[in-house]
């Protein structure tokens, strides 16, 4: 059995029978189709904003350590943002997070093409993504906790990616302040699949600035380097006496003004960490992340059931896009944790496989925890 049919560990976070709520409003019209705007709270003073719209992480609203509550993400005031958005803000990614190399890959001899989107390249699932779908919602509240159950079918052929795909994405908030993202798939035909969340954090506050003084631990032991269409060499290189060793704490500007090559190809980090699973269970969360912001007082932990992690800084936000606060964002002004398996895995076979089977299913967790 490969690893993409483990069984689910959603529920592994702490669940601490909470009196959390969740409520819709509308939110636009796209393509003819009502979006709707939920919003998830819990007791611990958190709030979550979520689009039917590409599954849109819109607002996290969580409090610092001296009790002031502000919103940690970036996003747009309105619908018009996303629909002209360049940056993947707050989004669900799918069918394939990341690049996959011209877009071109094989499966049992046939080869496939996916929708090119970046030059070359097929970024984060091509031309229509994830990211611009409209997911069916089912609101609900469980043992406390706020959830939002997102589904799509994807179908044969879709951006160039074989098989009808049944997806299921559940955003749940628990009473620890943490979110947890769980995603299932299944397909009819053997394909490839790689699902993330591109949400940009800044702990300090969307629109407060750089992130360039959080400071982040990885739990990566090595990374995986890139030529310059950001696509991975193949090599899995160690971190250690390189700017991306964070398996110490390390603020995020001194790693990006030191000078190396990997980092001028990718005008900052934009890279995916091997992350450590030795001794876990091919299901089970480990933590991935630890990143603290000391101006906030904020720290995001990241655990997940995925072996690797894109770390990206930001470094593409080129001042196009205004954000929700009136704020122009630019370029190191977030950061994201993408859990994923690795950029253009269907094309490196010594990396884990993003290979699904029908008959097997597509079982994933990531817990985003605020403290
Ligand atoms: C990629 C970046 C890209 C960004 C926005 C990240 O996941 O690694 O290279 O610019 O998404 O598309």
């Amino acid at each position: 059995m490969s690893e993409r049919s483990a069984q689910g560990s959603f529920g592994d976070s702490a669940k601490t029978n909470g009196v959390g709520t969740i409520s819709s409003e509308p939110f636009g019209v796209f393509e003819g189709r009502q979006v709707q705007r939920f919003t998830l709270a819990n007791s611990g003073g958190m709030s979550l904003q979520i689009l039917d719209f590409g599954g849109i992480i819109q607002s996290i609203v969580v409090p610092d350590a001296f009790g002031t509550s502000d919103n940690v993400v970036l996003g747009y005031a309105d619908l018009d943002g996303y629909l002209h958005d360049q940056t993947y803000f707050g989004a669900l990614i799918g069918r394939y997070a990341n690049r996959i190399a011209g877009g071109s890959y094989s499966i049992g001899g046939v080869t496939y093409k996916a929708a090119l989107n970046e030059g070359a390249n097929s970024l984060h699932g091509g031309v229509r993504g994830f990211n611009v779908k409209i997911w069916s919602a089912t609101p609900s509240v469980e043992d406390g906790d706020p959830q939002l159950r997102l589904t799509c079918l994807s179908p044969d052929g879709e951006e160039g990616y074989p098989g009808s795909l049944s997806v299921e994405v559940t955003y749940a908030l628990r009473a620890d302040n943490s979110i947890e993202i769980h995603y299932a798939a299944s397909t009819d035909k053997p394909t490839v699949l790689n699902l993330t969340n591109h949400s940009y954090f800044n702990l300090a506050g969307q629109g407060s600035g750089s992130i360039y003084d959080h400071v982040l631990r990885l739990n990566a032991a090595s990374y995986t380097p890139v030529d310059h269409n950001l696509i991975p060499t193949g090599v899995i290189e160690p971190v250690a006496g390189t700017p991306f060793d964070f398996t110490t704490p390390r603020p995020l500007g001194a790693s990006i003004r030191s000078g190396a090559e990997q980092l001028a190809i990718a005008c900052g980090i934009d890279h995916n960490f091997v992350l450590d699973r030795s001794g876990a269970g091919n299901a089970s969360l480990r933590r991935a992340a630890v990143v603290h912001d000391p101006r906030s007082g904020r720290t995001l932990e990241c655990l997940t059931t995925e072996p690797g992690i894109q770390v990206y800084t930001g470094n593409f936000l080129h001042g196009d896009a205004v954000l929700a606060c009136g704020e122009t964002a630019r370029q190191g002004d977030g950061f994201c944790l993408e859990t994923q398996h690795f950029p253009d895995s269907p094309n490196q076979p010594q990396f884990p496989s993003t290979l699904l089977q029908p008959g097997e299913s597509f079982d994933s967790t990531t817990v985003y925890r605020f403290r």
